[in-house]
């Protein structure tokens, strides 16, 4: 099947033609036509998959093929959780539609709102946003909804994740009805399920992947370790299997920070993304580690989702996330595009509750294998489904040596596996910042443990601007307001404004 045969215009062939798209991906096989016939979509596809062009070409074509943008208006709106998917969103859409005459912006929180505001009042054909700068905005009136025709909510599960749900109810409520909708979610939760039950119309729906199953090409194993031992046995599987570029993930922000700083002390080039940095210095990490300038990017949950880095072989879980479904999200970051990639997750004896979760949600046990020296004190218990997994002591007795991931011997047999460590005097320095520096080995202290946050359990009481919502909401087009659940709730502001 080529991009021809799905009926995109001439304009955005060309494009796909000039980045050497040759084939469209399994979700855009089934999403392009879906959108393209104007339907409603619920689509279960994980980043990585495509899904951004299995929206954006279908809309880009509509777009470009019918209709004008009034001032202040917006003809399609794609809503997602974070501002690091929201640059990604955007830039997909200037690629995509590169040669099309339309007006693209992307508008979050943690920035001035007064160039948006501005941006704004040409009107727009299509805007990606963070949930809460798009409320703030319809509160200033910077933004009108009657001619929205596409909505799209992107990674709809984190929205509600990061606590977006009562944004979201109120930013429904003053869209118009009719419109498409299409609703993109890694994994569909209950309450997901409930979401899309209130917005979609007779949706088709699409499922690339079976429901929340890990990326197929990612080797995924843990080591059982404990907590303290965390930041040592890290620094020395980066040097033992000699890492490239690693994205860790670490739960609590200071624990991000502590792991950077023993980083660099050790002379490896490192940066950080998390909630607490402002957004430029976060976008200047992650463009820092693309360009490969850094080797290491440490990240909290926030990061998990969305970032496009291309053939990123290592993911390293330095602690286990509190949802589990961010697993699935954090090893998303490698293997993607059909390349093969690992994950390893370092458990420590605390993190047991967590991993069964991680391992009943994926349907399969993530293989153990010890490190020699990292032996966990605090024995990590086996899980739910362990007897399948490699066990990691028998009767006592140390397993064998670690050879690296699962079919690393195979990989070495090829000459292609992990190769024995290099003589520490052999070591090259990692990046250009220079070589190890002597000393400190004060690594952080195993990172302090986070407030585990249920879903759905960010309480912030109190109503904002029900006045002008419900004035924005009246505004709406005819037959108006009430594509979104209206329960009554006491809503937070997501974390990701
Ligand atoms: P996404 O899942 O939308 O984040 O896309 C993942 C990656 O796949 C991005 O780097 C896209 O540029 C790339 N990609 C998307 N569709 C195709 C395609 N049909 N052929 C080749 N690469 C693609």
């Amino acid at each position: 099947m080529t991009f021809a045969s799905l009926g995109l215009i001439d304009p955005l062939l060309r494009t796909l033609e000039a980045l050497a798209y040759h084939e469209p991906t399994p979700v855009q096989k089934q999403a392009i036509p879906a959108v393209l016939a104007g339907r409603d979509l619920m689509a279960a596809a994980q980043t990585g998959t495509g899904k951004t062009a299995g929206f954006a070409l279908p809309i880009l074509h509509r777009l470009t093929m019918a209709g004008t943008v009034a001032p202040q208006s917006v003809r399609c709106l794609v809503l997602v959780p974070t501002r690091e998917l929201a640059e990604q969103v955007y830039d997909s859409f200037r690629t995509y539609g590169r040669n099309v005459p339309l007006r693209y912006f992307v508008a979050y929180g943690g920035v001035p709102i007064e160039p948006q505001v501005n941006k704004l009042r040409k009107g727009l054909d299509v805007l990606v946003a963070t949930p809460g700068r798009l409320l703030d905005l319809l509160r200033q009136e910077a933004i009108r909804f009657e001619s929205l025709q596409t909505l799209v909510l992107d990674e709809a599960d984190r929205m509600l994740d990061l606590g977006f749900s009562h944004d979201l109810d109120l930013l429904f409520m003053a869209m118009p009805k009719p419109r498409q909708t299409l609703l993109f979610s890694a994994t569909f939760s209950d309450a997901i399920r409930s979401m899309a039950k209130g917005l979609l119309n007779n949706p088709v729906e699409i499922q690339v992947s079976p429901r929340n199953t890990a990326t197929k090409t990612v080797k995924q194993w843990l080591i059982p370790t404990d907590k303290k031992r965390k930041p040592e046995l890290f620094l020395h599987l980066m040097k033992k299997l000699r890492w490239g570029q690693v994205l860790v993930f670490v739960k609590t922000r200071k624990g991000v920070e502590q792991l950077v700083q023993m980083l660099l002390e050790e002379g490896i080039t490192a940066d950080a993304i998390h909630g607490d940095k402002p957004q430029p210095a976060r976008l200047r990490a992650l463009d820092r580690f693309k360009t490969a300038q850094v080797q290491v990017l440490v990240a909290t949950d926030v990061a998990a989702r969305g970032l496009d880095i291309e053939a990123l072989p290592q993911v390293v879980n330095f602690d286990l996330p509190t949802v589990a479904e961010d697993y699935v999200h954090r090893i998303g970051r490698t293997g993607r595009a059909g390349a093969t990639g690992e994950a390893v997750s370092l458990v420590c004896a605390d993190e047991v509750g967590l991993l069964a979760a991680i391992e009943k949600l994926t349907g399969q046990v993530i293989p153990r294998e010890e490190e020699p020296g990292f032996e966990a004190d605090h024995r990590v218990p086996a899980t739910g489904g362990a007897s399948a997994a490699k066990p990691a002591t028998a009767a006592g007795k140390k397993k064998r040596p670690f050879t690296g991931p699962p079919g690393g011997k195979a990989a070495l047999a090829a000459g292609g596996g992990q190769r024995p460590a290099a003589p520490a005097a052999a070591r090259k320095p990692s990046s250009p910042s220079g070589g190890p520096k002597a000393g400190s080995k004060a690594g952080p202290k195993a990172g302090p443990v986070g407030t585990a946050v249920p879903r759905g359990a960010i309480i912030v009481a109190g109503g904002r601007g029900a006045k002008s919502l419900a004035r924005s909401a009246g505004k709406a087009a005819a037959g108006g307001a009430g594509g979104g659940q209206r329960k009554a709730r006491t809503g937070g502001r997501g974390p990701a404004r």
